[in-house]
């Protein structure tokens, strides 16, 4: 295989790929297969010699493809989308040829100016405020990393990284108990420990952290010796969608001079569309954001943008600079590896760039306002099936209901799974399991919505 084989191969695969997007709506969902049906067909060793490609592609389509579940499905109501627009797949071949390192601004110059560029692009999509700035990262679970090592940082006054943590064990982050479990991973990952994370309750109809429980529980942990460290915020969680009221909860955060983080990694998407910015009302307080274009928005998988108020305390944080990673004679620009984890950086934002402006606002803002009010249809046909309960109303294009029992709502998602017309997952409610519903796949049309109504009757009648 060499590059004129390559370029056959590449025109072969792009037509395959376009037909397989055309007839996703042909297949179902999602396989319904055993553990180590795939494994049990794949070469136990590797080969000596190499294999010509139409061979491989040939195992492609017969080993790999039928154990697929296929994101792109319109009919993918499960989880919450990772969507790739047609455009930022294409970005990400121009990705895949160039296969750049963009950990430095020396590394790939247009790379680093065009993640400046497409910042800016997003920032003012959402409304947010001028003074921020931000990075790309591969994961909302990478950035809420960040975050919680920032706050770590900044409560033992950027000495834990240098004296390490051993006299520390008191620090105390606090958020709703609807933040996802990335929230965790990373407090176990900064060496906060579990038992340092206070989940308050949620209240009222958005599920919102309790303020008052927050205010309260950070005044006892000061007087018990604790030092509070941060806040985090949800926007739209991933069980049933919560939302804080981030005006009063990162108002609290800023006069105890807590670093707060909002995780909008999913919800985010929705606030190109100015009538929804509502749910996030405040967010102009906050010192970290997370959302994740590649879910709701459009660019393919992996693209997570971080916007930081005061970048410099994530630097403090996170910010190394070996002698073999200095760029002579440019000091002035930004090094993204030094805002986040990871060294290497994938190109990330070519696929931003290329997603808004092949699409335009616009055209997003329309594809996000069809999933809420398609959500909305599905939820008020649900509300009206006999044997069938809303349990939490839409957030955004995301609703719950569940059967009369939880052995019944079970029952009911295992059925609408095995079918395979349609992909829905659960949660659990103070131990009520309840079905998710969420519209988002790029592909969706209203048809789609009226499947899963269609799906969902005639399986629970059944
Ligand atoms: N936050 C929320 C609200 C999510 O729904 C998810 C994933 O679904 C994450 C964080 C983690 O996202 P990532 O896979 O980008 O780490």
């Amino acid at each position: 295989m060499n590059f004129d084989d390559f370029e056959a191969w590449s025109k072969h695969f792009a037509s395959w790929a376009a037909d397989y997007h055309r007839t996703l709506r042909d297949k179902p969902v999602r396989p319904n297969l055993e553990f180590g049906s795939t494994l049990s067909k794949l070469a136990k060793s590797p080969p000596t010699k190499s294999e010509p490609m139409d061979e491989i592609f040939e195992d492609f389509k017969n080993i790999i493809l039928p154990g697929i579940t296929h994101w792109q499905h319109p009919r993918f109501f499960a989880y919450f989308p990772a969507n790739a627009a047609p455009a930022s797949i294409l970005a990400e071949q121009l990705v895949g040829a160039l296969a750049s390192q963009c950990m430095i601004w020396q590394t790939s110059p247009s790379a680093t100016e065009l993640e400046i560029r497409v910042i800016e692009w997003l920032k003012e999509a959402l409304g947010l405020p001028d003074n921020l700035q931000g990075v790309i990262q591969d994961s909302a679970s990478s950035a809420t990393l960040s975050a919680v090592l920032t706050m770590r940082e900044q409560a033992l006054g950027f000495k834990g990284n240098i004296s390490g943590l051993s006299g520390y064990s008191r620090l105390r982050i606090y958020c709703s108990d609807q933040v996802h479990s990335s929230v965790d991973r990373a407090i176990w990952v900064a060496g906060i420990g579990q038992d340092n994370l206070i989940k308050l309750p949620n209240v009222g109809p958005n599920h919102s952290m309790d303020a008052s429980a927050l205010k309260e529980a950070i005044k006892n942990d000061r007087k018990k010796g604790y030092i509070p460290a941060g806040v985090i915020g949800c926007i739209g969680g991933t069980s049933i969608g919560a939302c804080d009221r981030l005006t009063e909860i990162l108002s609290i955060a800023q006069y105890e001079n807590l670093y707060s983080h909002v995780d909008a990694a999913w919800a985010g998407s929705a606030f190109i569309c100015p009538e929804f910015r509502t749910l996030w009302g405040g967010i102009e307080l906050a010192d970290s954001i997370v959302f994740n274009p590649h879910k709701w928005l459009g660019a393919q998988f992996d693209c997570s943008i971080q916007f930081l108020r005061k970048p410099e305390l994530q630097l403090n944080t996170l910010k190394v600079q070996p002698e073999y990673l200095k760029t002579i004679g440019h000091d002035d620009a930004p090094n993204f590896s030094e805002w986040t984890i990871p060294l290497g950086r994938r190109f990330r934002a070519l696929k931003i760039w290329f997603l808004i402006r092949a699409y335009g606002l616009e055209g997003l803002q329309t594809m996000i306002r069809n999933h809420v009010f398609w959500a909305e249809k599905v939820c008020e046909e649900v509300r009206k099936t006999p044997g069938l309960e809303i349990i939490t109303e839409p957030a955004l294009s995301l609703f719950t209901f569940a059967a009369k029992s939880n052995s019944k709502t079970i029952n009911l998602l295992e059925k609408i799974n095995a079918d395979g017309r349609i992909y829905l997952t659960q949660t659990k409610i103070k131990n009520r399991t309840v079905i998710r519903f969420t519209a988002g796949t790029w592909q969706m049309a209203e048809a789609d919505a009226d499947a899963a109504i269609s799906v969902i009757r005639e399986l629970h009648s059944n």
